[in-house]
């Protein structure tokens, strides 16, 4: 895909930078066997010339200068120019190459315990060597003074370099001396005219914005004189460029999704006068004026929150506009966000369009196919079940179903999106957990067009929410209904980090509960040994709990069984047979059970803190008091990780899904919080939510102006920063 005005270069291959070593450039076009580095850089995104030239370093090393021995203090990175006195092969205490320097100032040994016949030709006796490495000093075996330790050498001479030596971020198959010859000619060739205009450049910024061209230029070769604190920090000029060049591309493209979400249509779903088609012979409505989605509101056994309300009313007002609606429904586990999706469907399926709702597990999806059938059935709306596991026939009639119409929503997990399903007139695609699905996924959903090439409504739900500097940037282009409280009646969880020498305490404890008549859930991060070393596998717990709690139903849900058997084991506990479920994470989204009221996850130290949360909130769901064991186990180690600490104390400290998604990403940073996957976004590299806050306000200020009157400068900035991948942003 490439926009108008996209600039028509063409984007240098690797093949052509690759050229000057030989391979003729006619035969650029032709598919060649590609070597390991020409792969490592398509592996690192590095295709094009501005991808090279975006590429930058992780450190650079100082090969400007040659140092006296003398002057070198211990642990500095010195080069320095000497002779060869003294070279030996030792033994003692394993074989290795020792070389002894002399450079006026003063001597060092050069110490290799790998090292070939070459090393020692290069470095034999009188031979004037140029030497880079970590300086060590005192005493060591041999009592010699002092040392480096596989320094990098070569024959002296030649000329010094003018600017720092960059270090790029690479991988094994892909040398350094490779990436920097790639980058250089990428740097090179690639266009860096500027795309900003010029009245932005210094607007509410403290300091005007360099030229990208010499920001570029001073990143990769920074000179000498450097303070290298500021490109540490990133607080350069130079670095300060690159970060709103990134922050602005990334609020550019959503701007623009957004914009273009604008520009297509979705069926407006009227205001008032809402029916119920499928009833229309009256069967089942109450009264005839009640719309399907008041006589729901009347048959569920409780009233809605305050902050439900809200949420409704920010969905129906867009389900009534003719563009689609893309908001992603926030709100804590447990804070009831399933009822609100049952009320959107509603609307819609009384003024006669379909609704699919997408779960990302077979389990989850069957809760919400149970629930929702015993809210919607009795009012005349039928349901179809969609999952990979069902059987051709059963299939076969779900799909007639789903095209005839005569199927108003439709359930069901990753199945919903594949090409034989059709729709007759879908307006409502709701996708729950939908950091679960991946972008392609949303998009496949998106493109079930209804009726005339119009878009359905998407709404996507969410348990984990997004920190706000997050929802600025990345989620800039979606907008958020938030459930800020917990139904009424919730008492809090209690929460207790325990050591799992303590073990049978715990045991003890689920025993207290069964008396009392509820649940357990016990929580495994593994189900097989093969996969760790010493991890309890949920098996082994599961006979362990058995033996110890005789004549109670203990159940064992993990990812490798089979369906069926997951729903069997499943259904027993929900109808309250089975007193404990031993699982791994397959219980972590959406599993409603009031009735359990104790929450066990062994290793929570091996946990994330918002997985560990959403574990948390399948207790606490009724009205007995609940509690949380965070069974935890130092291993060898005296104590545990500090991060794994802070994740446990977190969990203690607050049960408030956002103060933990703060914490969340203090501890891992936004790109781990975010995954590309989960995002679509496409991460950060360069600038930090939390520091740039200057930089990213200005980039929210530059890019709807930009958009509005610099339309070409803002593709060429897009593409420049994006490439192919802008289309995810649409997701
Ligand atoms: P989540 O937001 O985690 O998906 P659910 O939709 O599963 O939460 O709701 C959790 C539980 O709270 C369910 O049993 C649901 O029926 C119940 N619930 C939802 N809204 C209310 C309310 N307003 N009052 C009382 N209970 C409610
Ligand atoms: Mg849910």
């Amino acid at each position: 895909m490439s926009p108008p005005g996209a600039p028509a270069r063409k984007a240098a291959t690797f093949e052509e930078m690759a050229g000057d070593r030989g391979a003729p450039k006619a035969q650029v076009e032709k598919p060649q066997a590609k070597s390991p580095a020409q792969k490592a850089l398509e592996k690192l995104g590095l295709r094009r010339d501005i991808d090279l030239a975006l590429h930058l370093p992780l450190r650079y090393e100082d090969e400007t200068r040659i140092v006296q021995l003398r002057d070198a203090r211990d642990g500095d990175m010195v080069q320095i120019e000497a002779q060869v006195t003294h070279s030996e092969v030792t033994f003692r205490p394993r074989r290795q190459l020792r070389v002894t320097v002399d450079d006026g100032s003063d001597t060092c040994v050069l110490r290799f315990l790998n090292f070939y016949p070459s090393h020692q030709k290069t470095l034999s006796v009188g031979a004037r060597v140029r030497v880079r490495g970590e300086i060590r000093g005192g005493s060591f075996a041999g009592g010699f003074g002092r040392e480096m330790v596989h320094p990098s050498f070569k024959l002296a001479g030649g000329e010094l370099p003018g600017a720092l030596t960059p270090v790029y971020p690479t991988v094994a198959s892909l040398p350094q001396a490779y990436l920097r010859k790639a980058v250089l000619s990428g740097l090179a060739r690639a266009d860096l005219s500027e795309t900003i205009p010029q009245q932005f450049l210094n607007k509410n910024l403290p300091q005007p914005l360099s030229d990208l061209r010499e920001a570029l230029q001073f990143l990769h070769h920074p000179t000498p004189d450097v303070m290298l604190s500021t490109l540490e920090d990133r607080s350069h000029p130079a670095w300060q460029r690159l970060k709103a060049e990134e922050l602005l591309a990334q609020q550019l493209s959503q701007l623009q999704a957004r914009r273009g979400r604008a520009a297509m249509r979705a069926p407006a779903l009227g205001g008032q006068s809402m029916r119920n088609p499928a009833a229309d012979d009256g069967a089942s409505l109450q009264g005839p004026h009640c719309t399907l989605h008041e006589q729901l509101l009347e048959r569920l056994p409780f009233r809605l929150t305050p902050a439900q309300q809200r949420v409704c009313a920010e969905i129906d007002a867009d389900l009534q506009k003719s563009i689609p609606m893309h908001r992603l429904l926030q709100g804590d586990v447990g804070s009831g966000k399933t009822v609100v999706a049952a009320l959107a469907t509603a609307r819609c399926m009384g003024a006669g369009w379909q609704c699919a709702l997408m779960a990302p597990t077979e389990i989850l999806a069957e809760q919400h196919f149970r629930k929702l059938i015993g809210w919607l059935e009795p009012l005349g709306i039928r349901t179809a079940w969609l999952t990979g596991s069902q059987k051709a026939k059963e299939r076969r009639e779900a799909l007639a179903l789903i095209k005839s119409g005569e199927a108003g929503l439709v359930i069901g997990t990753h199945a919903v999106i594949q090409d034989k399903v059709e729709f007759k007139n879908l307006a409502l695609a709701i996708i729950d957990e939908q950091h679960r699905f991946g972008v392609a996924q949303r998009l496949a959903l998106r493109s079930k067009m209804t009726e005339g090439g119009q878009e359905p409504h998407l709404l996507m739900m969410t348990a984990t929410p997004i920190p706000r500097t997050l929802a600025m940037s990345y989620y800039a282009d979606l907008d958020v209904s938030t459930i800020d409280e917990l139904p009424p009646g919730r008492t809090p969880i209690v929460t207790k980090v325990v050591n799992d020498a303590r073990r049978d305490e715990v045991i003890e404890r689920i025993r207290g509960q069964l008396l009392e008549g509820r649940q357990v859930y016990w929580v495994c991060p593994l189900i097989e040994e093969s996969e760790s070393i010493d991890l309890i596998n949920a098996t082994q717990t599961h006979e362990a709990l058995s033996a110890a709690l005789p004549g109670v139903g203990v159940g064992l849900l993990h990812s490798r069984m089979p369906v069926a058997e997951k729903k069997a084991v499943m259904s027993l506990f929900t109808e309250g047979v089975m007193g404990v479920l031993v699982s791994t994470t397959v219980i972590e989204v959406g599993v409603d059970v009031p009735n359990a009221s104790l929450m066990v996850i062994e290793h929570a130290e091996r946990f994330g803190l918002s997985q560990l949360h959403q574990l948390r909130g399948r207790v606490g769901r009724g009205a007995a008091a609940s509690a949380c064991v965070l069974l935890y186990s130092t291993g060898d180690a005296p104590r545990l990780g500090e991060t794994a600490r802070e994740r446990l104390k977190a969990m203690v400290q607050t049960h408030d899904g956002f103060e933990i998604a703060r914490r969340d990403l203090e501890i891992r940073g936004p790109g781990e919080f975010l995954g590309a996957r989960q995002s679509g976004a496409p991460l950060l590299r360069f600038a930090d939510l939390a520091t740039d806050t200057q930089l990213l306000a200005w980039a929210r200020g530059v890019a709807p102006v930009m958009l509005d009157q610099h339309a070409g400068l803002a593709q060429r900035h897009i593409l420049r920063w994006l490439g192919g991948k802008a289309e995810f942003l649409k997701a």
